[in-house]
């Protein structure tokens, strides 16, 4: 096991985000790997890690140390690669907020997370700067204030839970004044991450805020621990739907078995599987990059095995910003004017009458 104590970490405190987040020099100590190395890449993106999410590695190598430890593989140059592939800051009206879908926004009102994952899609704009600036914010407010289309406001970043409860709830509540805007979503990895974070404090402001749904990134069955099952007890205690949001992980998540034990221990604790996101190609990332054959096989696996409220949709996102669509097994082997030939979940052969 690691040196480091994570009870010995106290998010109560003051600066309670930032303290006590592991260097490179202690990694180099617990892992015995190369300091220069981890600093070679951090330069360019940089890292955190909370000794929580550091307490969850066994050793080195692992699906949780895969996730926020360094890699040098991050700095391969690849002409598909890009920074942006998804072309958010072209669909940016105003730099914080992304106008993809006709209803609904992306507002990112954070560019701090409590673990900077190595795999991220937003890897171009994470932890550049300190903080988004009230003046981004606002702008937020306003352009959704005055685009009466927009019903669905998604708090993104970074990850809008690492404000602080009063920044949050001012952000909340302006939302929620917008007399269009009919459901607010969080899309944060904080219970999963930092589940110190979910207390009393932050339950009983996002309550007052309803309609509101989380969603989480969950990414490995060793992520569900007393403490990030309790976080969503209390945020499902609080009346907030929960999902997940399941990044495909090459080394991390790409096995039947983990995925299904990953789906399973969700529901569990009361998450519903979303999405399961074919990684993007995102630069610095491609050593992540799963084949689309690998997801089909695990979606192949899960229906029919999986209770159905399990089984998340398996996405990819399009490049050039052309949005999310699922892609799917195929289950109709032909179809005529009177019946479709069918395979069910186990691979046999079925008929089924079309009049
Ligand atoms: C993923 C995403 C959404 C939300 O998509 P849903 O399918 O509604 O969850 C909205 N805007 C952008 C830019 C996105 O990338
Ligand atoms: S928590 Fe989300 S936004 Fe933050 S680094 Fe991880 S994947 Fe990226």
């Amino acid at each position: 096991m690691l040196k480091i104590n994570s009870s010995q970490y106290n998010v109560s405190e003051k600066d309670s985000f930032s303290e006590s987040l592991v260097t490179a020099e202690s990694l180099a100590e617990i892992f015995s790997i190369d300091q220069n190395a981890v600093l070679r890449v951090t330069r360019k993106y940089p890292m955190r890690i909370n000794p929580y999410f550091l307490s969850l590695i066994g050793k080195a190598g692992d699906p949780i140390y895969k996730q926020v430890i360094p890699d040098l593989a991050e700095l391969d140059q690849e002409i598909f690669l890009k920074p942006d592939p998804l072309c958010e800051e072209p669909q940016s009206p105003v730099p914080s907020l992304i106008h993809r879908y006709p209803d609904r926004v992306v507002f990112m009102v954070s560019n701090q997370c409590a673990i900077y994952c190595r795999h991220c899609m937003r890897k171009r704009r994470l932890g550049q700067e300190k903080q988004v600036s009230e003046s981004d914010i606002a702008a937020g407010i306003a352009y959704i204030r005055s685009t009466p289309a927009v019903r669905d406001v998604i708090l993104s970043g970074g990850d809008p839970l690492m404000l602080d409860n009063v920044r949050l709830e001012q952000i909340l509540s302006q939302i929620r004044q917008i007399p269009h805007v009919e459901i607010i979503r969080i899309h944060t990895r904080i219970p999963c991450a930092l589940p110190q974070r979910v207390d009393n404090f932050l339950t009983d402001i996002l309550k007052k805020y309803h309609p509101l749904y989380v969603n989480i990134q969950f990414n490995h069955p060793d992520e569900i621990t007393p403490q990030s099952t309790a976080a969503c007890a209390a945020l499902a205690d609080a009346g907030i739907p929960l999902g997940s949001q399941t990044v495909l992980l090459k080394g991390v998540n790409d096995d039947l078995k983990v995925m299904m034990t990953l789906m399973q221990r969700l529901l569990q604790i009361r998450v519903k599987p979303y999405y399961l996101h074919h990684a993007d190609p995102v630069e610095g990332t491609r050593h992540f990059r799963a084949s689309i054959e690998t997801g089909l096989n695990i979606m192949r696996h899960l229906r029919g095995r999986l209770s159905g409220i399990g089984v998340p949709q398996y996405m990819i996102d399009l490049p050039g910003g052309g949005g999310k669509i699922p892609i799917l097994p195929e289950y109709v082997l032909e179809s005529g004017p009177c019946q479709l030939k069918v395979r069910n979940f186990e691979g046999a052969v079925f008929t089924y009458p079309l009049r």
